[in-house]
């Protein structure tokens, strides 16, 4: 028996404390740890970017010109006249802002952890030129000129037919669960407008023609290996829905352990919101973000994505945006139920050694 205020009780009470205490302020997550996968070099796209972290305005780092290159390739930042240099000037400084405000990052014109770790992200390989963000009401945005599918007609519900190419596809998933997985995709924009998606045999009639092609293939965007650009899609009427056959494509994370894995309905979803006539959005949340970590499965429409396409196509006389808050709500509501049962969690284990000191005391 010890006292409760003698000092094997004490160290014993402090000692439990901070073994088991959930920190107040988390320590920063250093740049990359959450997107950065170790990859071999030749594939890791752009991996080697946080060389530049908390490069700023006057800095000189051998190499920033391929950072440029990558901010020109996404729309913010003009070719020169000559080649990109590396230093960090006034233009890069409004492009790095410019691209800030765009994925919503906090705005510090620097190449902070934040903005690094999104610029190393496999992302979707559509510009975020905000040019094209003509209608920019809320948070999703359209291509310049805000085109969308008018198929001949403006009958309603509008029927789009969608074909898989017969020469360009992948081997290690079965062409039916490929094909699973984009009739689910389409059916989540199917059920908020009116438009109907129905896969036909014949590609080359079909308005969206959808392929897995390798490096240059011949559309002036070529893709770039593992991670990186994931995939890209063309506005409308064009109908093109391409993906990285270099990705490591997968329908089920417990089944694919690879730590590049890329989710192909999130990609899917994703695209299909381009084929539309949806640019990229600076909700983190929605699907047109432009950004997707690998295994990572996000394939449900927000409200940013839902009042952005309904705003090019009406709604769907089905749909109902309470149905779209309820399954918010319910998220939330579990989300707090789960941190309500940490929360008593963390209560007990900290009232332990006290009780335990009172105990031995009496
Ligand atoms: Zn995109
Ligand atoms: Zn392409």
């Amino acid at each position: 028996m010890f006292p409760f205020f003698s000092y094997p009780c004490i160290m014993f009470f402090f000692f439990f404390f901070f073994c088991v205490s959930r920190p107040c302020f988390p320590a920063r997550t250093p740049p990359g740890l959450s997107t950065v996968i170790n990859v071999d070099a030749h594939n890791s796209t752009w991996q080697d970017f946080v060389r530049f972290l908390h490069a700023g305005k006057g800095s000189h780092v051998s190499g920033m010109s391929e950072l440029k290159r990558y901010f020109n390739r996404f729309g913010y930042l003009p070719i020169p006249g000559t080649d990109f240099n590396d230093v960090f000037d006034t233009q890069f400084e409004s492009a790095v802002v410019l691209y800030q405000k765009n994925l919503g990052l906090p705005v510090t014109g620097k190449l902070d952890t934040d903005t690094i770790s999104a610029i190393m992200s496999p992302r979707c390989g559509m510009s975020d030129d905000a040019s094209h963000a003509l209608h920019r009401t809320r948070h999703f945005a359209y291509f310049n000129g805000k085109p969308r599918w008018l198929h001949g007609s403006r009958k309603t519900p509008m029927t789009l037919k969608y074909a898989f190419s017969p020469y360009h596809m992948i081997d290690y998933l079965s062409p039916s669960d490929i094909r699973a997985v984009f009739r689910r995709a389409f059916s989540r924009w199917e059920s908020v407008i009116p438009v109907n998606f129905t896969e036909t045999g014949n590609y080359q009639s079909a308005n969206i023609r959808i392929g897995f092609y390798r490096g240059d293939h011949g559309d002036g965007e070529p893709f770039d290996g593992v991670l990186g650009v994931l995939a890209h899609a063309f506005s409308p009427e064009n109908g093109r829905l391409h993906l990285d056959a270099a990705e490591t494509w997968t329908i089920n994370f417990k089944s694919d352990k690879s730590k590049v894995a890329i989710d192909l309905e999130s990609v899917a979803t994703h695209e299909i919101g381009h084929v539309l006539g949806l640019a990229h959005t600076r909700v983190k949340e929605a699907i047109m973000y432009p950004s997707l970590s690998p295994r990572t499965k996000k394939v449900d429409l927000k409200i940013d994505d839902v009042e952005g396409v309904q705003a090019l196509y009406g709604s769907n006389p089905n749909f109902k945006f309470s149905s779209l808050m309820a399954s918010k709500n319910s998220f939330n509501q579990a989300s707090h139920g789960l941190d309500r049962k940490f929360s008593m969690l963390w209560t007990i284990i900290f009232l332990a050694p006290t009780l335990l000191c009172l105990f031995l005391r009496s």
